[in-house]
């Protein structure tokens, strides 16, 4: 190689290496804009959305208060970040924040920022009486200063418990005379005489024309093949109005369910229920004693819960059935 030769391969070889740096600090100018510019996105997407934002407060304020009948007692819209929801979303996302709230902190001021002024009407229902503790169920409900619902089955030796639950106020329902599943749902025949039965003695006890009913394990249950329309359609010709439950204490599960877990499933329950009407399935009888032990736990929390009205079920109260 001559001298020449050597020369020109070492600019060759320089040029290569000046390229190469280039290349490279190329790459490194590169790779520190390139996060600059996606923060300098991200800042102007946010300021955008920022915006929007303010923008649907804005309407949500503007819209007429949902759901209060036009009483305007509502002053104050939920946030919400939804607001072309209908009514009904609406209002029910406000009572899962009531429920969250309850459930995370129970104090009152907790309760009464999140309730709004939907009122929620709780009926007690006490199945399956009356039993030994039906006089400690209503002598709770008198010092609470509460009615309540009694679907009683015809129990011979509490004719006293009888008239009591209808002198104290509380509404009488028929949950069947016998009880006894192979009997009321054999037929409809039998199912007609059975309720014919409770409905005397009802009558012929206290002087009450009972049009209440609770069908036992429920309109929904499946403890037999009898075709439950038929036995519906015999209690609307006699107009007798049949009542289901949207919240269900437990205490008829299998296993013992303490006071505490009785009071926490109907609060809980109730707290989360979307239906203004809530009907609560309780027990009253010589098993479940625990469900006497929780009455007053969840009275105190409910009486000191604004917008619950504990009502007893009556003719005109919207029903709650399982199927119709
Ligand atoms: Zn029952």
């Amino acid at each position: 190689m001559t001298e020449e030769e050597k020369e020109a391969a070492e600019r060759d070889h320089t040029k290569r290496i000046r390229r190469i740096r280039q290349a490279i600090v190329l790459l490194l100018v590169f790779l520190c804009i390139l996060p600059t510019m996606i923060s300098v996105w991200a800042l102007h997407r946010i300021g955008q959305m920022n915006g929007e934002l303010e923008n649907i407060e804005r309407m949500l304020l503007q819209l007429p208060a949902a759901g209060n009948g036009g009483e305007g007692r509502m002053t104050e819209q939920p946030r919400s970040e939804e607001p072309a929801l209908p009514e009904k979303s609406a209002v029910s996302t406000e009572e899962q924040d009531w429920s969250r709230a309850y459930l995370d902190d129970p104090s009152e001021e907790a309760i009464e920022e999140e309730i709004h002024t939907e009122v929620k009407h709780v009926y007690l229902t006490f199945d399956d009486g009356p039993s030994v503790y039906t006089d400690d169920i209503l002598d709770i409900l008198d010092r609470y200063g509460v009615k309540a619902t009694f679907f009683v089955n015809g129990r011979s030796g509490y004719d006293t418990q009888y008239r009591r639950i209808v002198e104290d106020g509380h509404s009488i329902g028929m949950h069947s005379y016998s009880h006894v599943y192979e009997r009321v749902y054999k037929d409809l025949d039998s199912f007609a005489e059975d309720l014919y039965q409770i409905q005397k003695l009802i009558y012929d006890l206290t002087g009450v024309d009972c049009h209440l009913y609770r069908f036992p394990g429920g309109s929904s249950n499946q403890v037999h093949d009898m075709d439950m329309k038929r036995c519906i359609q015999y209690l609307n010709a006699k107009d007798i109005h049949y009542f289901d439950w949207n919240v269900s204490s437990g205490d008829a599960l299998p296993g013992t369910h303490s006071a505490e877990e009785i009071t926490s499933t109907v609060l809980s329950q109730v707290s989360r229920s979307g239906d203004d009407t809530v009907v609560v399935l309780m027990h009253d009888s010589p098993t479940k004693k625990t469900t006497v032990e929780a009455l007053p736990a969840i009275l105190d929390a409910l009486l000191s819960t604004d917008g619950v009205d504990i009502l007893p079920i009556t003719d005109d109260t919207k029903c709650i059935q399982h199927i119709k």
